[in-house]
């Protein structure tokens, strides 16, 4: 397997903790507003952190990090998945996947496995806007609804996320998310932010008040609804 990326202390990827932040290249979405381009584009291109790298520096941290995040690109793609987070495991560190939810039968495994502790999965866009939002016509969106049952139903612990970007999100998205996500725990809006890794840098963001706007008609359905990513 091929790790592109290591943070080695991050506050911010896992709430609550102090954790590392491994990244794993490749993604079977296109999102335009990706953050990590680069993953998700040219993988193979991407320098390479060496698996031992990262265990030797988890079994250095032993004691000083509560736990590992492993994003990407989208992780479930990549075949070794469970015995890399089992090996996280048995060095006692809690374990958050970052997932686009479009492999449920890869959460389910790591589940019934005990491989994960908190999945933060995303959520695009409303299902009639998902294709859209994800860069992939004709997407299985069955698979993605799949993941969200068992996200709700299975995971330890876990968040929604949406990257709500002004071009691609109107409030009728947040009207939809709610109804389809009703009784869910957690759930941030994450504020657009350019950057130089963006696929496509023709975004912009909404403002803090246009999302506490979409924070209250999902605080109808959804007990825990936080803004994420604005200064
Ligand atoms: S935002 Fe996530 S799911 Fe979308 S292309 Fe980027 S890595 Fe893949």
């Amino acid at each position: 397997m091929k790790i592109c990326g290591l943070n080695k202390t991050t506050l911010l990827d896992y709430p609550g903790k102090v954790a590392a932040t491994v990244f794993l290249g490749g993604c079977n979405l296109r999102c335009p507003f990706c953050q990590n381009g680069g993953l998700v584009l040219h993988p193979g291109v991407e320098p390479e952190v060496p698996v031992e790298d990262v265990t030797a520096l988890l079994r250095k941290r032993q004691g000083i990090l509560d736990g590992v995040c492993v994003t990407g690109g989208e992780p479930t793609l990549t075949a070794e998945l469970p015995y890399f987070l089992s090996q996280i495991k048995g060095l006692g560190y809690l374990v958050k996947l970052d997932t686009n939810g479009t492999r449920p039968a890869v959460i389910r495994k790591l589940l019934e496995q005990k491989l994960v502790d908190y999945i933060a999965m995303d959520i695009k866009s409303s299902l009639e806007h998902y294709e859209k939002v994800s860069g992939i016509h004709g997407m299985n969106l069955e698979e993605i609804q799949e993941s969200v049952r068992l996200v709700m139903e299975q995971a330890p612990d876990y968040e929604f996320r949406t990257t709500v970007v002004r071009e691609l999100h109107k409030r009728e998205d947040f009207e939809s998310i709610s109804k389809w996500l009703r009784g869910a725990k957690v759930y941030y809006l994450q504020a657009y932010r350019d950057s130089e890794q963006v696929i496509r840098r023709e975004f912009t963001s909404y403002s803090r008040a246009e999302l506490e706007e979409f924070k209250e008609i999902l605080r109808g359905t959804i007990s825990s609804v936080q803004i994420r990513g604005l200064d």
